[in-house]
This record gives structure tokens, C-alpha cells and sequence, in this order.
């Protein structure tokens, strides 16, 4: 019988991808998501729990009706601007949420952890390349919520044996190349369907955060992985966990980074339109430089990034903005 797997955040833009590759895989992903960010007709791939971790009687219940062998946990607030403004929601949400899923999950007995976390968790580290070993020293709040989770899943590993794999994301792009699921962000705040709009004349510009800084144009340098991509590393620690092979943490990029200015150029070749852009001042709380510098993912997981050209992912991304499940 195929293996239930709970995935909160399953409505979400980045879960809802991961539930289509887990069933893809032979798993049956079990939503379980309270709607504040997430979309009911993202729930496809399986069942749908309406719940919130901030009430551990529904994670107890969900717990209860499913039985799942593992937790994938994408639920989360995620926006460093609105981290710095309300550093509060971020502590209050990320990490009690996280608390309430960890102890419901030991208290039925899944000790299997797929944890999303971030590169925000490293902070500004002078333009080096980050691996899992670099220290972390997050500049927001959204990054120190992602690192006290991190600090839990050790603490309840060594005390109650709960098995976990952490995974750093870089910056999450595109969507499913076949369309059935998107990127859908109310209010959105991401660059590339924010320029995609903006191209699409459905907002008057992009606004360019900071044009000040040490990189080779003076926009931020990130790092783009595909959804797709990062979602199969998810399955790929997943069956790490089921295997038996013990905690382990790993980043989820793919070594190259990109200047918003960049990311604006190759959108032009993409779309063949122009970008409307304006200057603006930096954003509290973002870093200069968050690349990844690790392997680890492909060595020990043997996992491929396969779409993760800025090509593909602003190319997805433009075909799902134009296409009829798209809202923005
Ligand atoms: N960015 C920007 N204008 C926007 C949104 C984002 O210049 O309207 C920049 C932002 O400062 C960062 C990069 O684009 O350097 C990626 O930001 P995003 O919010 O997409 O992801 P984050 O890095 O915050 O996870």
C-alpha cells in the first residue's frame, strides 16, 4: 500500500509542487494547510486537511486520520520584508507552528522530518560561497525563525529520536512546466512574477531594490533554483529518512548567482518585451550575496538540478502568468 506522507504547506506554491512529485513518486501527500497563503485548488494531488499548526488538536487529528510514515513541513510565513516589520507574527507563527508539528508528530510516533529552511539563516558573509558547514548568522527575522527550528529538530533529535533533513533553499523559481500549478502570492512580493507583471502590463513597473551594492551592477546577487527541481530533491530526502540514514542538513542551489539586473535581461530575451523598471532604496533585511558553494545535495543524495537556467524558470513562469489558473 503506498506510504502517506503529511505535508503542511501542501496549498502552498512550493508544497503544492512537492505533493505532484511525492505522488508522482507513489507516495499520497496529505495537505494539511489553514488557506491564510495557500490555494484550495492547489490541493490536487491528494487529500486535503484544513488545519492550523498554531492548534495542536488539528495536528493531533491529522496525525490520527492518516498515519503518515513522514512530515514534510513547507507551511511558514516567508517574506523577509514583512519579517522586518513584524518581527513578532514571524517568531509567533514559524516557530510556535513548528513546535505544535514537532511534538504532534513524536506524540504519534512519525519521526521522519523534511524541514524547509533557508539561505537567509547564513546572513551577509562577504560574497563567500555558502555550504552547510558556513556559520549562521541571519540578518532578519524570517532567517533567525528558520535557525531556532533547526536548533529544535536537533533538540527533539536527540531527545526523542526524531529523524530530519533540513533543507537551506536558495532563491525558488518557475513552476511546473506542465502548467497544472503555478506561483500565486497574494500580496506578491517575489522578483520574477512581480517583473513578469510588470512586462505584462498588469503593473506599472518593477521596482529595483538597492542599486548600491558591493556586486558587479550593484543589485543583490541570489542564487535560482526551479520548484521542480527542489521539490525532487525533497522526495530524494524523503527515501534519505525512510532509508534510515540519519540527520543531515543540505542546501538547495545551484552554485550560480544572478544580479537583479540580470535576472531583468534575461526576462527581456524571454518574454521579448521590455521590462519597465524604476530605482528604489534597498529592502530592510536583505543580504548582499546568497549563493551556494556546496555539492553535498548531489553527492550524497544524487540529486540534478535539471530546469534550473534562468531561461527555464522565467520562461515557466511567464507561460503559467499567461495561462488561465493565474490570478495576478
Ligand atoms: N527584488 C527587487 N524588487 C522586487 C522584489 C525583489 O529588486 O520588487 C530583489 C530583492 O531585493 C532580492 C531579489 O530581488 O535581492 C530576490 O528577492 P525575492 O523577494 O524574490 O526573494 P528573497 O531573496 O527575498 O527570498
Amino acid at each position: 500500500m503506498a506510504q502517506t506522507v503529511l505535508v503542511t504547506g501542501g496549498a502552498g506554491y512550493i508544497g503544492a509542487h512537492a505533493c505532484k512529485v511525492l505522488k508522482a513518486a507513489g507516495f499520497v501527500p496529505v495537505t494539511f494547510d489553514n488557506l491564510n497563503t495557500g490555494w484550495e485548488e492547489a490541493v490536487k494531488y491528494g487529500p486535503f486537511f484544513k488545519g492550523d499548526l498554531m492548534n495542536r488538536a488539528d495536528v493531533d487529528a491529522a496525525f490520527a486520520q492518516y498515519r503518515p510514515v513522514a512530515v514534510l513541513h513547507f507551511a511558514a510565513l516567508s517574506l523577509v520584508g514583512q519579517s522586518m516589520k513584524d518581527p513578532g507574527k514571524y517568531w509567533r507563527v514559524n516557530v510556535m507552528g513548528a513546535l505544535n508539528l514537532i511534538e504532534g508528530a513524536i506524540a504519534a510516533g512519525c519521526l521522519n522530518f523534511v524541514f524547509s529552511s533557508t539561505c537567509a539563516t547564513y546572513g551577509d558573509q562577504d560574497g563567500v560561497l555558502l555550504d552547510e558547514e558556513t556559520v549562521q548568522k541571519p540578518i532578519n527575522s524570517y532567517g533567525a525563525s528558520k535557525r531556532a527550528i533547526e536548533d529544535m529538530l536537533v533538540n527533539f533529535g536527540e531527545s526523542h529520536g526524531l529523524n530530519h533533513v533540513i533543507f537551506r533553499y536558495f532563491n525558488v523559481a518557475g513552476c511546473d512546466p506542465e502548467g497544472e500549478i503555478g506561483e500565486q502570492h497574494v500580496p506578491e512580493t517575489h522578483l520574477i512574477p512581480l517583473m513578469l507583471d510588470a512586462v505584462a502590463g498588469k503593473r506599472p513597473a518593477l521596482t529595483v531594490f538597492g542599486s548600491d551594492y558591493p556586486t558587479r551592477d550593484g543589485t543583490c546577487l541570489r542564487d535560482y533554483v526551479h520548484v521542480m527541481d527542489l521539490v525532487e530533491a525533497h522526495v530524494l530526502g524523503l527515501d534519505w529518512l525512510l532509508a534510515g540514514k540519519g540527520n543531515r542538513v543540505f542546501n538547495l542551489g545551484t552554485g550560480t548567482g544572478f544580479t537583479v539586473r540580470e535576472v531583468i535581461d534575461h526576462a527581456r530575451a524571454v518574454t521579448n518585451r521590455e521590462v519597465p523598471i524604476v530605482e528604489g532604496p534597498r529592502r530592510a533585511g536583505d543580504a548582499v550575496a546568497l549563493v551556494s558553494g556546496s555539492l553535498r545535495a548531489a553527492a550524497e543524495l544524487g540529486w540534478e538540478p535539471k530546469r534550473s537556467t534562468l531561461r527555464q524558470m522565467i520562461g515557466d513562469a511567464w507561460a503559467w502568468a499567461q495561462g488561465p489558473g493565474y490570478r495576478g
